[in-house]
């Protein structure tokens, strides 16, 4: 008997351990929220009716993941606290009971809304930001104060009368139109778009760049004070003088006399949640009396004058109608299920993301089933299950597809992988589509004007099969193209051109080689001078290359075996594409700056920044993308801003003008 209950705790643990990773560390949800905290309540159950088997190690006594390493860790002077959660008013009605046997006075209340984003914790010191902490696992976090600063809603300077030392808990977000925005954008550029906007925003707090991390839009709301001495006597009153100092409270928080005001405040937004700009999934209630809250101290994992009152996933019945496949840019098989349409969390759904035969087979899915449909965090929604009494006893299992459909190539399932693959990558249209994307985008030949749109636009006109093509197009065919005007289509012949300027290395990563990124495509050129070279190279001498594995190799022998390949570099080689080592690539000028770091920053007027990084590279020395005390120079611009204070801060870092580093190279 209890060996079965050991079991089932252990079970539970590692499998709420690996969600916690791949939530916290991986950035990627593999179950619902009400899923996970379905089993950690249960194995909280067991846990309390089975103390003997107690581990310090227990998901329930930790909140979260691991700690990534790109960022100092910071240990928490405050631990970050994680919050109990109820789902329904019994639940609550039990947290009031517990609160009235410790505290034997009127408890007042605070509702908030559960913003779904990445907490925070941020330091400020006479007024000014010091130091910003992501959660971590509640005793210690990233510190990303750079990549804090860049959010608008967040105040570097405080007004007022504020404590000289505190810190502000809130949580950073992203608004749906900015989440929009931001994967409107990545289509453009042919990437893989975003699951969620929490995702999103934690991921984006994890940027190396914190330029980067300004362009995804970022929100912020602060909703917790917290200092060893504390400047008011309720939780309501520090919010307000927050707002007086200048942070950005949130402006639906309610004050609560009784447990009937908090559901009313629950169910008002239970049903008005999806007319809020940001996703919220749930009600944080928190007790109103600092001095009560001490009171009521913490249990091992939360505090006990906290609670949040978690919204149920929203649950639809359907019509499955058909299932259709997508074929990614890459050759990736997508199934999806397209439903009779119905209404889930505040949008009408047509479709769900059915992922891989595997899932399909696990529903045990058969046509026109009557499917549940479930919105979480993801755009789109996932079918959860199958009504089924309403099952046709006729109606067949669903079969995956064996060949493409876009191309009826038969599909490859590579071992180890769930998803199918279509492996005409030359010949399927949207990968022959998705390679012409890949190379005009920015990291390759950087061609402007030439979005993905306009891209499937001449490719349908049977203007463009592959890179080459883009090179012989005229003004006369683009002008007739929808919404290209005489000034659009200026702009795309000038980019093409200019793409002949774009340096061998660039042009590699371009072409498209299966396995060659922008790494092993640098390193590539760096070892062979000609893209006859590389054409000649065996596996083993390709294998002499650091970084570059057998798969690497055999890929792109593989790719020079192809006679069409062979083809289309003759033809970009013909219209003056790089594709040897010209004078602006790679070579070293000399190493007067070796062992040395840079970093550019602000408004550069004597060169771009793309050429000052090559300068550097070519003298030996090396960029880095953000100030340390690993930096030696920073030369900065017009307008520079957080970067060359927090230079000055450090005080080893020397400080020149664009003039000075010139100086420096002629030396
Ligand atoms: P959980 O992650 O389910 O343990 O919930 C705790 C988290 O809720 C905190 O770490 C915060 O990130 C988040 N949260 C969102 N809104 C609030 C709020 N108004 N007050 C406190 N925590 C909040
Ligand atoms: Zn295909």
């Amino acid at each position: 008997m209890s060996q079965s209950i050991l079991e089932k705790i252990e079970a539970l643990r590692a499998e709420l351990h690996q969600h916690n990773f791949d939530y916290y560390v991986e950035d990627n949800a593999t179950v619902s929220d009400f899923e996970f905290d379905l089993k950690l309540k249960q194995l909280q159950d067991l846990e309390k009716n089975y103390p003997q088997f107690y581990d310090p190690n227990s998901p329930t006594l930790r909140v979260g993941g691991e700690i990534t390493k790109n960022f100092p860790t910071i240990h928490h002077q405050f631990r970050m606290y994680s919050l109990d959660n109820s789902y329904d008013f019994d639940d609550l009605e039990d947290w009031e009971k517990r609160i009235i046997k410790t505290i034997d006075e009127p408890v007042e209340f605070v509702a908030e809304l559960k913003y779904d984003g990445a907490s925070i914790s941020i330091f400020y010191e006479n007024g000014k930001l010091k130091q910003a902490v992501t959660r971590g696992d509640g005793f210690q976090g990233d510190e990303i104060t750079a990549n804090v600063k860049t959010i608008s809603d967040i105040p570097l300077k405080l007004k007022g009368d504020f404590p000289p030392q505190f810190f502000m808990r809130g949580e950073i977000y992203l608004t749906r139109k900015n989440f929009d925005k931001i994967n409107s954008l990545r289509e453009e550029e042919g990437l893989d778009l975003f699951m969620n906007p929490r995702n999103t925003a934690s991921g984006s707090l994890k940027m190396q760049d914190s330029a980067e991390v300004r362009k995804r839009g970022l929100s912020a709301v602060l909703y917790q004070f917290i200092s060893s001495d504390t400047p008011a006597e309720t939780h309501w009153e520090l919010l307000q003088d927050a707002k007086k100092w200048g942070f950005k409270v949130s402006n639906q928080a309610k004050l609560c006399k009784n447990l009937d005001e908090i559901k009313d405040f629950i169910t008002f937004w239970d049903e008005h949640r999806h007319e809020l700009p940001f996703e919220i999934d749930g009600i944080v209630l928190k007790v109103n009396s600092i001095k009560q809250q001490s009171q009521l101290g913490y249990t091992a994992k939360s505090p006990r004058w906290a609670m949040a009152y978690k919204f149920k996933a929203e649950k639809v019945e359907t019509e499955l109608v058909t299932v259709t496949y997508q074929v990614g840019r890459t050759g990736a098989i997508t199934p999806v299920a397209n439903l009779k349409p119905v209404l889930l969390a505040g949008t009408i759904v047509k479709r769900a993301s059915l992922h891989n035969e595997d899932i399909i087979k696990k529903l045990g899915l058969h046509d026109h089933d009557f499917v549940f449909v479930e919105k979480g965090g993801e755009i789109i929604p996932k079918i959860v299950g199958i009504n089924l009494e309403k099952r046709d006893a006729n109606s067949q299992e669903i079969e995956y597809i064996t060949n493409c459909p876009e191309c009826g190539t038969e599909l490859v399932r590579i071992e180890d992988q769930a998803i199918h693959f279509c492996p005409n990558d030359l010949h399927c249209p949207p990968q022959v589509v998705g390679r012409m994307i890949h190379y005009v985008s920015r990291k390759a030949l950087d061609i402007e004007g030439l979005g993905a749109e306009t891209i499937e636009q001449l490719y349908r006109a049977k203007l463009v099969e592959n890179p080459a093509d883009f090179y012989i197009l005229t003004k006369e065919q683009l002008l007739p193209l929808e919404r290209m005007a005489e000034k659009s289509a200026q702009n795309i012949l000038d980019g093409v051109e200019n793409s002949k300027q774009i340096p061998y290395e660039k042009v590699l990563f371009g072409i498209g080689i299966k396995h060659v990124g922008e790494t092993v495509a640098k390193k590539l050129a760096k070892n062979f001078n000609s893209i006859d070279d590389l054409k000649n190279a065996t596996a083993e001498e390709l294998i002499q290359v650091e970084d570059i594995g057998g798969k690497i190799a055999e890929s792109i022998v593989n790719f020079f075996q192809n006679p069409e390949n062979i083809l289309m570099i003759e033809r970009l080689k013909s219209y003056g594409v790089q594709l040897e080592k010209g004078e602006n690539t790679n070579e070293v000028l000399s190493s007067i700056l070796e062992n040395k770091t840079f970093l550019f920053t602000g408004k550069l007027s004597l060169f771009t920044r793309e050429a000052a990084e090559e300068m550097v590279e070519k003298h030996g020395g090396k960029n880095i993308s953000a100030v340390s005390k690993n930096l030696n120079y920073l030369i900065v611009g017009e307008k520079a801003g957080s970067k060359l204070k927090k230079a000055q801060d450090i005080g080893s870092i020397q400080i020149l003008d664009e003039q000075e580093f010139l100086d420096l190279i002629k030396e």
